[in-house]
């Protein structure tokens, strides 16, 4: 689907953007760690729709910033409303592109948001999307490691696909890696069972945790633990869902003794 960016300026106006939050389980016990941030579009006519079939539209319109703040405010305000969030740290991840970071003017948001999260009670992580080649952006190796020495965690996402996880900048100082769903799905394949242990490798070596995506069924999130995987992410472990039904059960979950 395309969208004109006069449409979506007007769907920003409306605040027809909303949160919807995703799981990221504890791979060992399956206790809730954190979510990810994934935003829906409440279109009056299409019915809601996921950020897959519009977030290109809003990147190549230049309009990720301006929507990011509509949501992010959401967010804040979920989290306000629905606190004390029972598990602590609880991880808050969300999606940002290269060109967010790098813009001076979102980066500023970008790190004021992370101290407004924190002190609201969650960990921000941010989740480095990897439909824009990070290598168009000279000067991002020391752009990261200053984000990062201001105290942003971020996730290098969609590893494996893409761009990102072959040149984002300092993949060492990532404090977390999100294997591709493409590595989730058949447990058994070679190469998949190869990736995901170069992954665990790599990320033990820089101190870094791995989240596997897309993790669908029992069997998956078993073959993923026995591989030494930190934290599952999927259908399995629960659908993107709005703020009052994602933390509705955190309170019946057993608290994890770290995150
Ligand atoms: P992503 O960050 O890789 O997000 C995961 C996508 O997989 C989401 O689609 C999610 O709904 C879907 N998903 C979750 N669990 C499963 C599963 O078990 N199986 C399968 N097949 N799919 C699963 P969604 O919400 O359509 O998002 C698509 C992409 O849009 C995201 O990919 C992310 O890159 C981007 N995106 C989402 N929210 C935002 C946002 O707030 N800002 C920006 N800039 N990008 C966003
Ligand atoms: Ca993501
Ligand atoms: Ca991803």
């Amino acid at each position: 689907m395309r969208f004109s960016a006069q449409r979506l300026q007007q769907a920003i106006t409306r605040r027809e953007f909303m949160p919807f939050y995703q799981a990221i389980c504890h791979s060992a016990t399956g206790a809730v760690a954190g979510c990810e941030v994934l935003v829906r579009w409440r279109h009056p006519e299409k019915g809601l729709l996921r950020a897959g079939l519009f977030i290109d539209s809003v990147e190549s319109a230049g309009m990720e910033y301006a929507l990011m703040r509509m949501l992010m405010d959401e967010v804040l305000a979920d989290i306000r409303r629905l606190l004390p969030v029972p598990q602590r740290p609880f991880l808050l991840t969300f999606n940002v592109s290269p060109g967010l970071v790098m813009a001076p003017v979102s980066r500023h948001w970008l790190l004021a948001l992370c101290i407004l999260l924190r002190q609201a009670g969650v960990t921000p992580v941010t989740e480095i999307t990897e439909r824009q080649d990070i290598r168009l952006y000279p000067g991002a190796a020391e752009e990261f490691a200053q984000l990062v020495q201001h105290g942003l965690q971020f996730a290098v996402d969609d590893f494996g696909a893409g761009h990102t996880g072959r040149h984002l900048p300092g993949i060492t100082q990532a404090a977390f890696i999100k294997t591709d769903r493409r590595f989730t799905a058949d447990p058994t394949d070679p190469a998949s069972v190869r990736f995901i242990d170069d992954t665990v490798r790599l990320a033990r070596v820089s101190g870094a945790r791995v989240i596997a995506e897309g993790v669908e069924t029992a069997r998956q999130a078993a073959a993923l633990r026995a591989r030494g995987v930190d934290y599952l992410q999927g259908y399995h472990c629960g659908a993107p869902m709005p703020a009052g039904l994602f933390y509705y059960p955190l309170g019946t979950q057993p608290v994890p003794a770290h995150v």
